[in-house]
């Protein structure tokens, strides 16, 4: 099987940052990226729960306050 690929730009995850892959499609870290800009054009009510969230995320993953 090969390796997971975006579902929307097609790139591999050795040509990304990062892949988010949710068996049968994935989504790369400049599409996501592309899909909050474009979601929080339309919602700004989302935008503010976009940053809620990221604000109670530790700054890097498995790190403790
Ligand atoms: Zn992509």
């Amino acid at each position: 099987m090969s390796s997971p690929a975006c579902s929307f730009c097609g790139k591999t995850q050795s040509e990304v940052m990062q892949l988010v892959a949710s068996p049968p499609v994935a989504i790369c870290d400049e599409c996501a990226m592309l899909a909050v800009q474009m979601i929080s054009i339309k919602h700004p009510d989302w935008r503010e729960r976009l940053m809620r969230t990221l604000a109670l995320l530790p700054k890097r993953p498995g790190e403790t306050k």
